[in-house]
């Protein structure tokens, strides 16, 4: 028999999420079950938006949950590289022989050119879609534009009508009309494959057996599907697991719950608690238990007990289950977890550095530090009430700093304090009277170490968290604000024509 294979295949381009984790959770548990490989494949196709850090945030947070992968990246394995960024080199031919076999086809179409053919398409009421246009080309045209090195992409045919039936391991046969797929771009005007090209011959080349991913995947599935047949390879079998939701069953999103692992590594759940509540996502035990291992999720897991109704991930929860573990440890244990939880030295020495100057008993300390620990600091509305700002002011600023350092890529005292001084410029505040609001929101009082740098010391995931539960409590924006808002924002940032002012 052919041995499992299975794979967790993330995108560099932010903070590490809980669904990867959750995602890589099912793929180790399958593939261990069956007594196979679990590897790890970073997909960085997209250039612009994928770094380095990312893909090291999200490496070491699904090891710091035991989430362990026998290839990878990092560890090498007869795949090597794991990375799409180094496999560059290998794509294209296979785009080229989608060409030669009559599957693919080149498109010259500008993005002017295909925003047009949109509009009109939406003009007629259609559902907007590439309608086919580079196929109506004659080889003869094909070849003198591609002499004359006109810029193109290789896009897949796909059938115009008919239905594709996909199979899923946890929804038997799906249907999806052939309609509603688009001919897919293959190669990139600069030679590179998408994602859709990547993904199949990387899984293939990687002899992966089963894909289990977000359910947000299966409408790309028809197109995979089509390019296993084109290619002539076997597919593997798919399994598309239903997405994390928030307790008001919307799509997980980091507007109501922290999304990033960081965060709740930070406050304090343990690696064995988080793994064990992802492990309850839409999952159980046989026997229902609801505090368990990895090792025994491995040894029970069956992919079919998994109930394709959107689990919620709820943090009460989790904070319920993090206590279950944490009384089920030896006081030696705790203090343990306690010692290495936050015990950065460099992290600590910021601290150091930043009560220096206001403590002169060491016992001090724990007053001046003690948010830099905490989960949450304790506020209230009235907190935030300014003689010199409105309440719509306060909630502005605190709105619209969080959009603005959540585009900040490098968080460090100059960029933090860069962003929130533009912004407190361009809303025409004083900085004395703009940057209370946030020493209450991330220390919970306007006697406290320098903000930004506590910001900082904190790091983005605490820090968003923090500006958020304040903005809650002043407020937070309607939806109609948020759209007024959000073009406010933007608005603010240009620059002042003086000569509008003065009219
Ligand atoms: N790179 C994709 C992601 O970030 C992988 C999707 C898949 O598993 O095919 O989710």
């Amino acid at each position: 028999m052919m041995k499992v294979r299975t794979r967790i295949a993330p995108s560099p381009t932010g903070f590490p999420h809980v669904g990867t984790a959750y995602i890589a959770l099912f793929n180790l548990c399958f593939a261990k079950q069956h007594g196979g490989e679990f590897i790890l494949r970073i997909e960085d196709t997209d250039q612009l938006r994928s770094t380095p850090e990312s893909e090291k945030m999200i490496l070491d947070s699904l090891r710091w949950l035991g989430l362990n992968w026998s290839e990878g990246p990092d560890v090498g394995g007869p795949h090597a590289p794991y990375r799409q960024s180094e496999r560059m080199g290998i794509y294209k031919q296979y785009a080229l022989d989608l060409i030669d076999k009559g599957h693919a086809f080149y498109c010259f179409a500008t993005a002017e050119e295909l925003d047009q053919m949109r509009a009109e398409q939406m003009a007629r009421g259609e559902t907007p879609k590439y309608d086919g246009r580079g196929l109506k080309l004659s080889q003869d045209e094909v070849q003198q534009r591609l002499a004359a090195g006109e810029p193109h992409v290789i896009r897949m045919k796909v059938p115009e009508d008919g239905i594709c039936k996909i199979h899923d391991l946890l929804r038997g046969e799906v249907e999806i009309p052939w309609t509603q797929v688009d001919m897919q771009v293959l190669l990139k005007t600069d030679g590179l494959p998408t994602y859709h090209l990547a993904n199949v011959v990387d899984d293939h080349l990687m002899e992966i057996t089963h894909v289990l991913r977000g359910e947000e995947w299966l409408p790309s599935a028809p197109k995979h599907q089509l390019l296993y047949q084109y290619f002539g390879w076997d597919m593997p079998t798919l399994c598309h697991m239903p997405l994390l939701r928030n307790p008001d069953k919307s799509k997980l999103s980091k507007r109501k719950n922290p999304t990033s692992i960081n965060y709740y590594r930070d406050i304090g759940v343990l690696p064995e608690a988080l793994l064990n509540y992802l492990g309850r996502m839409g999952w159980s035990m046989p026997d229902e238990r609801e505090v368990f291992t990895l090792t025994d999720m491995i040894e029970h897991f069956d992919i079919q007990r998994v109930s394709l109704g959107g689990p919620i991930f709820d943090v009460e929860k989790l904070n319920w289950l993090n206590g279950q573990w944490i009384k089920s440890l030896t006081a030696a244990q705790l203090l343990d977890r306690l010692l290495n939880w936050k015990s950065d030295r460099n992290t600590l020495e910021e601290i150091a550095a930043a009560i220096q100057p206001r403590i002169h008993l060491l016992s001090e300390a724990v007053n001046w530090a003690g948010f830099y620990f905490n989960h949450m600091p304790t506020i209230t509305a009235e907190m935030f009430e300014s003689k010199k700002l409105t309440q719509e002011q306060v909630r502005q600023s605190l709105q619209f700093a969080i959009w603005r350092l959540e585009s900040q890529f490098s968080w460090n005292n100059d960029t933090v304090s860069q962003t929130l001084m533009d912004l407190a410029t361009q809303m025409q505040i004083k900085l004395r009277d703009f940057m209370p609001a946030f020493f209450i929101a991330i220390a919970g009082s306007t006697s406290s170490t320098p903000v930004m740098q506590s910001m900082v010391t904190l790091g983005p995931d605490l820090t968003f968290a923090r500006l958020r539960h304040a903005l809650e409590i002043v407020g937070a924006p309607s939806k109609k604000e948020l759209k007024a808002w959000e073009k406010l924002n933007e608005a603010l940032k240009l620059p002042k024509n003086d000569a509008v002012d003065e009219a």
